[in-house]
């Protein structure tokens, strides 16, 4: 291993300010099919409605393809799951069944993400197999999957320290490790486990690390155990792109039924909503669940059950607005979020900015509203000046209901008490409810199978009957308890 303590500085594919660009001869570089990559996985991007490389994954591919060292930086919804995701299945023999890459995330939300865009991505190729291996769970299924073996391994750092110190993880045969968010898994302390895992890794491997910053201890990080990594840096493109900013001025008093006046004023499908402080959030949610909004409140008591829940719905589409913390919307990725609301002024420009990212993602728009009090006015000045913008100013008296119609997500959840533990598999609901129960697929969405519940998103209409139908027959061959998650 070299020790490299600068990173070579050579800044490759910057400057990328657009995935949008209809000029032909950036459409062709943009294309997956300037890679080095089988037909197959091409095919399987097309399938997937890929058709574009974003930014980081025209900076970092041809890189990271060509098999060097990477530090890129880029944040979630910049699509570089898929950036790390498709290098790592480029290195896989999938005839060697053993664990040839570990791809270590600082939350297990982040790692359920990871887990299943590697497997949309690996579907190019028959029975590769991916573990997640995450605190919070018990141990026993996870050593009885790796028993089974796999060739992909995502994963919590404390977790995978606990698998190399049992001996149940054995990471002999490894070829590429990623560190995802590496930032975070230093801001959260993980330093030291990520050194002791990059130790047990080969030294013949490839190492992909991304980041949305760089602070100090990455470049530690990269000198501890990475050859020689190229960087890749992006310009930031979603601030003046793809995020509509707009600042409302509210007194004290205003502030929270301003939430609910820009709800039904935008009317967005899903929101993400950012208080300052616990109690704000607390507040918030009850203001809007007396205005028959469909909100939930995702904080630090919650238990990995509970917060499971909530996120559960939020993603699928059976909650409007979900109202939350910096601390507790730590870890969240969330595709398709419509917009997001600063229902407090953060005092720390960087924070914004990852707040707002949250919305206006690869191929959509988004909305980012902040509610500024007086008082919170230097605050406001604060961020133009680092981020070097000017305030777009509108007034709360703008905001008119635009339709007579109460604003409710479009699905509702329902609960099966029963999951992976039991056996349930995402397809014999669908079958239940679609083959058996005579419902209409696009009536279904998201179906979330967890250790012992599984979650089914159905249109907001069709779920008493669901309900009724479900609890009446059977999911493989078994009867099984469901509700409808409080909405
Ligand atoms: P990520 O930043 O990896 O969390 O990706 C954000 C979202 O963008 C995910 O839902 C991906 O499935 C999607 N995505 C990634 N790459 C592309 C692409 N080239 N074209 C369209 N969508 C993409």
């Amino acid at each position: 291993m070299t020790s490299n303590p600068t990173p070579a500085s050579q800044a490759t594919g910057s400057a990328a300010t657009t995935a949008t660009t209809t000029s032909t001869v950036k459409a062709a570089a943009d294309s997956f099919a300037s890679l080095p990559l089988p037909p197959a996985t091409l095919d399987n991007l097309k399938r997937l409605g890929y058709e574009v490389m974003t930014p980081i994954q025209a900076a970092a591919l041809p890189l990271a393809l060509a098999g060097a060292d990477l530090i890129a930086q880029a944040k979630t919804g910049s699509g570089k799951t898929a950036a790390f995701a498709l290098a790592l299945l480029a290195n896989l023999n999938v005839r060697r069944f053993a664990v040839q890459a570990l791809v270590l995330c600082p939350t297990r939300e982040l790692a359920d993400q990871v887990t299943q865009e590697v497997r949309r991505l690996a579907r190019a190729e028959d029975h590769i197999k991916v573990l997640t291996l995450c605190g919070g769970v018990t141990m026993r299924p996870q050593l009885a999957s790796l028993e089974h073996g796999a060739h992909i391994v995502v994963g919590t750092p404390g977790r995978i320290m606990d698998h190399l110190e049992r001996g149940s993880l054995n990471l002999e045969a490894l070829n590429t490790l990623v560190l995802d968010e590496a930032d975070r898994m230093l801001d959260m302390g993980f330093f030291d486990d990520i050194t002791t895992v990059a130790k047990q890794c080969p030294k013949q491997r490839q190492t992909l690390l991304f980041s949305a910053t760089y602070p100090e201890g990455i470049t530690k990080l990269a000198a501890a155990f990475m050859r020689e990594p190229k960087q890749v840096t992006l310009v930031e493109r979603h601030a003046a792109s793809k995020i509509r900013q707009r600042f409302y001025e509210v007194k004290e008093d205003e502030r929270l039924h301003a939430v609910s006046q820009l709800l039904n004023h935008y009317r967005p499908v899903s929101t993400l909503a950012f208080c300052n402080t616990k109690l704000q959030c607390r507040w918030l949610v009850d203001v809007l669940r007396g205005q028959g909004f469909i909100a939930h409140e995702l904080h630090g008591d919650l238990d990995q059950r509970e917060r499971d829940q909530v996120l559960v719905q939020f993603a699928n589409g059976s909650c409007s607005v979900l109202v939350a913390t910096d601390i507790a919307a730590r870890g969240l990725d969330i595709a398709q979020l419509e917009a997001v609301i600063n229902v407090d002024i953060t005092p720390d420009a960087a924070t914004h900015t990852h707040r707002i990212g949250r919305t206006g993602r690869v191929d959509a728009e988004g909305w980012a509203f902040s509610l500024a009090s007086m008082d919170e006015m230097g605050r406001v000045g604060q961020i133009e000046h680092e981020l070097k913008f000017v305030a777009e100013w509108h007034k709360l008296a703008e905001l008119t209901p635009t339709s007579k119609d109460k604003l409710l997500p479009p699905m509702a959840t329902l609960q099966i008490l029963g999951g992976r533990k039991e056996k349930i598999r995402a397809g014999d609901v669908l079958g239940a409810l679609t083959k058996d129960m005579g419902f209409a697929g696009s009536q279904i969405g998201k179906i979330s199978v967890n250790e012992f519940s599984t979650y089914v998103a159905v249109d907001r209409e069709s779920a008493p009957l669901a309900l009724k139908k479900l609890s009446a027959g059977k999911v493989k061959g078994k009867s099984v308890k469901v509700r409808m998650l409080e909405s």
